[in-house]
């Protein structure tokens, strides 16, 4: 009973903490607030998209799903913290710290990296997030219950610079504790973790599903760009459990055989169950349970 109330009360005042941080944050724009961050990159984005557009009968506001991929950026970067996301990591910690206890374990610190010099920690962060990233999204394709949910992502027929956020939350809630570990072994808190990953990793994901003309040549052999992320959503693929996993750095991909970039045919993007996805927000959020229920057999990613 003890135990219920320390997860209930840390749930609680976690929630309430981000919750007032989030609303000081929105009543105070600044260049290095993460909420105003987000919002300028996707506004740039948005203007590359008008002034650049690679599938042009797509347009920016008439391109299919573009409301529901706005709903979605609000939804999984605002709403989804205060109800319940950063409460949850912070009870994982909590139940962590308490199954380590019983090992005689109190700390996952491996090495304290905090008092290092900032630039360094940026990029050990950066690489221990990215690299976590990677595989959390592998398995997202690889194993069929957890695909069930990120088709959501992958049934996007049109990109945008908004499709980025419009993914399942459940995705969030099974891989966003988890991957706070790597943080805590070099001597990080949950809020830390959280703000680190809001800013880098999410900016990101808008430039990586810009619908743009630019060619990227050799930097798609370094970064994930709008070229390469778009084979990570196309059909007609060779591997049935996708390519391109890479959040930010393709070095991962290279490095793990899954790096995908023809030059002889252009990407079809979506899925092959396409139909089976409905278009509501409501819909897209109950699809996967009850895929699962159904006890339906997961079709591959790619088009045979
Ligand atoms: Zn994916
Ligand atoms: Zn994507």
């Amino acid at each position: 009973m003890a135990l219920f109330n320390e997860i209930a009360t840390t749930f609680v005042e976690q929630t309430k903490l981000v919750y007032n941080y989030t609303i000081h944050q929105l009543k105070n724009p600044a260049f290095d607030n993460v909420y105003y961050c987000v919002l300028i990159a996707y506004s740039l984005c948005f203007f590359l998209e008008i002034i650049l557009p690679k599938q042009r009968k797509h347009g920016v506001l008439s391109r299919k799903g573009f409301w529901l991929d706005t709903f979605y950026v609000l939804f999984n970067d605002v709403i989804i913290y205060i109800i319940g996301l950063f409460g949850l990591c912070a009870v994982t910690e909590l139940l962590l710290f308490k199954v380590l206890a019983l090992f005689d374990i109190h700390s996952l610190k491996v090495v304290d990296i905090t008092t290092w010099n900032p630039i360094l920690q940026v990029f050990i962060m950066f690489l221990f997030q990215d690299f976590m990233e990677y595989w959390a999204h592998f398995l997202l394709h690889k194993f069929d219950f957890l695909w069930a949910f990120h088709k959501i992502h992958h049934a996007q027929e049109e990109l945008g610079a908004g499709s980025t956020r419009h993914f399942h939350f459940v995705e969030m809630f099974v891989f966003k504790p988890l991957i706070y570990i790597p943080f805590a072994m070099v001597g990080y808190s949950v809020a830390d973790y959280f703000l680190f990953q809001i800013t880098v990793q999410n900016v990101w994901g808008f430039f990586t599903h810009m619908n743009v003309k630019i060619n990227w040549g050799f930097l798609n052999y370094i970064i994930n760009t709008p070229e390469t992320h778009m084979w990570h959503h196309a059909k007609n693929i060779p591997r049935e459990h996708g390519v391109n996993y890479a959040s930010i750095l393709n070095m991962w991909d290279l490095l793990f055989g899954y790096f995908y970039l023809p030059k002889d045919k252009k990407p079809v993007l979506g899925i092959p169950d396409q139909k089976s996805i409905p278009n509501s927000f409501i819909g897209q959020t109950l699809y996967p349970f009850r895929f699962l229920m159904s006890k339906k057999g997961g079709a591959p990613q790619n088009t045979k």
